[in-house]
Parts: structure tokens; sequence; C-alpha cells
């Protein structure tokens, strides 16, 4: 079977594609249903399969859909992966683990953030730790005025005012660091634990219960050159966990930090398996897959979170703008589709390949 076949349209495509390439080969599939349902009525839910040995010490989990609509990409590879299961070698001792759309209401919707406007990735970073927001954030949000960003009266000049006072990697820098106080606005952490993260959590409870050690590959889009996958590791650089990731990619890490799009964050992403399970050696790795420039794009991020904050979500304006962002995560060519596969297929590889070594070591 052609592997981009994999690759879906919709959320509830990639669902089905999910669950019966599973079952086909004998895989039990396990349903978290989401609270609310798609914008036709549709049930939604992260699903979960695993391949492998049941017992095995070592655990690759391998997400989609962690940033919602990013999630084409990570679903038409874990989909490929179900319809070819002998295309990656499981060695005795360790099973992958697939996660479906950690945020399948993002999908379905055209959103990066869950339906509560939260960033599911920060919710999984600093749900029990906030961190502190960019001095700069709220004088930015309120020159970005989301609340009016339709009305054909308003004016961008406050905005301009401060990229020009500040330039825009600032000004990118200070919106990506996120924040906890503002619901409404960009890069929302969330308070607590968002209904993602609480199905992580019970995911890894039970499936990484009695694992010693774990490898996360977080499937991204929206940085980087078109269909290139830059992996990413957030250890700092220099500890041994930064270094056992870089042994795994032979050296062909990206550091974030060193792009304002992909600010640095003060802890490490998907530390909580190690403090969920007592002696769980993580090693966590987002893999990022490059679509289009995002200067092209950057007003798309507050025009697609006025219509669903302040606007209407189902007007033909926003739908427009959730379709231009859908197509800035998931370009959907078959070229696209190709360079993803192919690199995430080897990005799989080297990851099972290196927590085989880190486990006989
Ligand atoms: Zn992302």
């Amino acid at each position: 079977m052609d592997p981009i076949t994999g690759f879906t349209s919709t959320t509830v495509e990639a669902d089905r594609t999910f669950e019966r390439a599973a079952r086909s080969v004998g895989l039990e599939v396990e349903r978290h249903p989401y609270p609310v349902p798609g914008p036709d009525g549709e049930p939604l839910f992260t699903a979960v399969t695993r391949l492998g040995s049941a017992t095995a010490p070592n655990v690759v989990l391998l997400l989609s859909g962690v940033h919602g609509v990013e999630g084409f990409a990570g679903s038409g590879l874990q989909c490929g992966l179900l319809q070819s299961p002998d295309i990656v070698s499981l060695p005795d001792g360790i099973a992958l683990v697939l996660v479906h759309l950690v945020n399948p209401w993002g999908m379905a919707w055209n959103r990066r953030e869950d339906h509560e406007n939260i960033d599911v990735f920060r919710n999984l970073l600093y749900h029990d730790a906030p961190s502190d927001p960019d001095p700069l954030f709220d004088e930015i949000d309120d020159a970005l005025d989301l609340p009016h960003w339709a009305d054909p009266s308003r004016s961008d000049a406050r905005r301009q005012a401060l990229v020009h006072r500040h330039g825009l990697p600032r000004i990118v820098a200070a919106v990506r660091r996120g924040q906890h106080h503002r619901p409404k606005a960009m890069t929302y952490h969330g308070n607590g634990r968002c209904w993602a993260t609480r199905a992580l959590h019970a995911i890894v409870d039970r499936d990484l219960a009695r694992v010693s050690r774990a490898a996360v590959i977080d499937v991204h889009t929206g940085f980087g050159a078109s269909g290139a996958g830059l992996v990413m590791s957030y250890e700092p650089v220099g500890t041994p966990r930064y270094e056992r990731a870089q042994r795994w990619m032979n050296g062909d890490l990206y550091t974030p930090g060193a792009d304002f799009d992909i600010p640095a964050h003060p802890r490490p992403p998907y530390a909580f398996l190690g403090e969920r399970i007592p002696g769980l050696e993580p090693t966590a790795l987002i893999l990022e897959f490059g679509t289009e420039p995002p200067d092209v794009t950057r007003d798309l991020f507050p025009a697609n979170a006025y219509h669903h904050l302040f606007g209407d979500p189902r007007s033909e304006a926003a739908r427009r703008v959730g379709a231009r962002y859908r197509q800035f995560c998931y370009p959907e060519t078959d070229e696209w589709k190709r360079a993803v596969w192919s690199r995430g297929v080897e990005v799989v590889q080297r990851v099972i390949a290196g927590l085989g070594q880190s486990a006989v070591a």
C-alpha cells in the first residue's frame, strides 16, 4: 500500500484510518472520548494502540495532534506505520505506543489550541508550575485588540509602534513565551490540567507503569524548510539527556532558542513522565515539519483566535481563515506527505535503535 494513503483530510477520516489499520493487524484500540464534538457534531476522541510486547520495559511514545490542526502530519505517519507495520523492526523489549490526536478538537476546528483556548503543548509543560509571562505580553495583547480584530475602523498603529520599538523577534518571542492570566488571548497555557493533559497522564500511568525507559516523539508542523523534519530536544545543552538525544540523531539535533519562532522553555516538555512513573528515564524529542515561511502567515494566528474567541467560528470569514491556517499547518500535497513519511520513518527507526542501545548500555 502506498504509505501516503495514511494521510487523511478530516478528523473523522483520520480516526477511521487509524482504527482500521490497527485492527487489520490485530491490535486493540482504546478511545478517550473528548468532552465536546467537532463542527459537524462528530464525536471526537484520542485513540491509543500499542505495537510490540505488552510487557516491554522500553517504550517509544509517538504522539500526533498535540497542537490540534498540526496533527495531520503525525496522524499520517502513525496510520502509515499501522498500514505497513514491517517498515520498522521492533526489537524484543521495545514497544511502540501510538497516541492519535492528543488534541482532536483543535484538528477538527482548524485550531492549534483546544476548546478552552489552551495550548496543550504548553499545558503539558506548565500545568503544575506556571511560568512568568514576558513583561511585554499584556502591552502586545492590548495592542492586538483581538476583540475588535475584524472591526474595519480598527487601527493597527499601536501594534506597529510596538514592533518598531522592540523589533519583530522580541514581539514574537514575548507572545510565544505564553501566559496563564489572559484566557482569551494568544498562547494561553491554561490554569491546571486541560483535558488532553489529563488524558495523556492516564495513558502514561497505565501503559508506562512498568517501563524503565521511554522515548517521546511529538510531531508538529509549521517551522523549518517545507517537508524537512527537524528533531529538537528541550533539554539543556550538555546534559546527559541532551547528549543522548544528540547521539540518537547522529548529531543532527536542533536546539530551541536559536530562532525566535521556537523559544527555549525553562523546563523540558514531557518531564512529567519521570515524575509520574518513579524510576522512568524519558528522552523527549519534538519532530517539527516545515510548511511555509512563518512570516507569510503571521496574521493568521490572531485572526483565527479572534473568530473562535470573539467572533463566530462558523461564519464564512472564520472558515476562510481556518482553511488557510490549516493549509499552513498541513500543505496536503503528495510531495509534502512523502517527505513527512520518509523522514518520519527515519526518525522513528533512529529512536527505536537509540533506545535499544541505551537499554543495553
Ligand atoms: Zn506545534
